[in-house]
């Protein structure tokens, strides 16, 4: 049985649809991550699982229950949700303890100060239950934020960007902490991220979503190497989009052109990653407009037609910016347009 399953969920805010026909199944201990740019409607959809938002028309099952559909609509606080926002959302008159204890008070669970102590110790808060929230770090106020969504035992934790406003130390930190927590809870987690190195790494699947639907729904890694859409590809991992037409087994943009194993022809855009291109002595001669050391690697800046194309690789002696270097593409996914 699947955890969440939205089925052609609609959606929209007076004249502009946000969610376009999508559905979604997420599996039992799954964490599934919906990336995309801002607006792009994951926050609308992630409200919408969570009760806070209205689909205007589609169905929401729970555990395959039926949670919105029509006159059916299952109240946020009993749909067995946990959730956390970019803003920690935490309560700043109430000590630690007092903000993890309040879901469980409002249920009126018992055993209060035993199941506390050990969501605070899920999230290595346990020396800091008195404090109050003025004399925590950004990232020990997430994590607060983590232990109040996960006491109460949720079949799913719903995160809304929780990363977005810690610094990047903290970010990997906290990374690793949602990580460890889901191995250790098995909780089934939908994460709304726009940071691809986020979604990759955390998730089992990514649905890449762009202006309300998801254009592609897989592991990262299938993601990440085999694009399903030209959108896809630029945004996971940055890839090079090029927009131009094949002709006679080249692909042609500008006055460049490139070799390619096509079988169609005419409009197409080409895709390819900055590490997958060769810079050496055959291919097509390209003008060299900046060269950036990255550390690990160097990011070189080529004029291709009107595009700019990067390259990533070992720094290369004496190439510098108004040289010209023949440059090869490995492997190129070509879409038609
Ligand atoms: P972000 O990361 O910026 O939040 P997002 O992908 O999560 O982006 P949503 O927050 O779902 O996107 O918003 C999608 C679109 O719907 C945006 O254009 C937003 O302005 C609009 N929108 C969201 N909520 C409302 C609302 N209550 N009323 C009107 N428009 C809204």
């Amino acid at each position: 049985m699947s955890a969440v399953e939205l089925v052609e969920i609609e959606k929209s805010f007076g004249a502009t649809a946000v969610v376009k026909k999508l559905s979604l199944e997420v599996k039992e201990h799954e964490l599934l991550a919906l990336l995309g740019p801002s607006g792009c409607g994951k926050t609308t959809t992630l409200r919408m699982i969570a009760g806070l938002e209205r689909p205007d028309t589609g169905v929401i099952r729970l555990a395959g229950a039926v949670v919105d559909q029509g006159s059916t609509f299952v109240q946020p606080e009993r749909r067995g949700l946990g959730m956390v926002f970019q803003s920690y959302a935490v309560w700043p008159h109430k000590s630690v303890f007092e903000n993890v204890a309040y879901p469980l008070q409002l249920r009126r669970d018992g055993d209060v100060e035993a199941r506390v102590m050990e969501a605070l110790g899920w999230v290595r808060l346990s020396a800091l239950a008195q404090r109050r929230p003025h004399e925590l770090s950004g990232g020990q106020l997430q994590r607060v934020a983590l232990a109040r969504a996960l006491v109460g035992r949720p079949k799913v934790l719903l995160l809304d960007e929780p990363l977005s406003n810690l610094d990047v130390a903290l970010r990997e930190e906290l990374r690793g902490e949602i990580a460890s927590l889901r191995a250790k809870l098995g909780t089934t987690m939908i994460l709304v991220t726009h940071d691809q190195g986020e979604a990759l790494a955390l998730a089992d699947r990514v649905a890449v979503m762009n202006k309300g639907v998801i254009e592609q729904l897989a592991a990262p890694d299938v993601v990440y190497r085999e694009p399903a859409t030209p959108f896809v590809a630029g945004f996971v991992g940055g890839a090079n989009v090029i927009e131009g037409d094949v002709r006679d087994g080249r692909f042609v943009t500008g006055s460049d052109s490139f070799a390619v194993t096509a079988s169609q022809s005419g409009p197409t855009t080409l895709v390819v990653r900055s590490e997958d291109i060769v810079i050496g002595s055959e291919g097509t001669p390209l003008t060299l407009q900046a060269k950036l050391f990255l550390g690990s690697t160097t990011e070189y800046r080529f004029t291709l037609g009107t595009n700019v194309l990067r390259v990533t690789g070992p720094s290369i002696e004496g190439l510098k910016p108004g040289s010209t270097a023949s440059v090869m593409m490995k492997a190129v996914r070509l879409f038609p347009r």
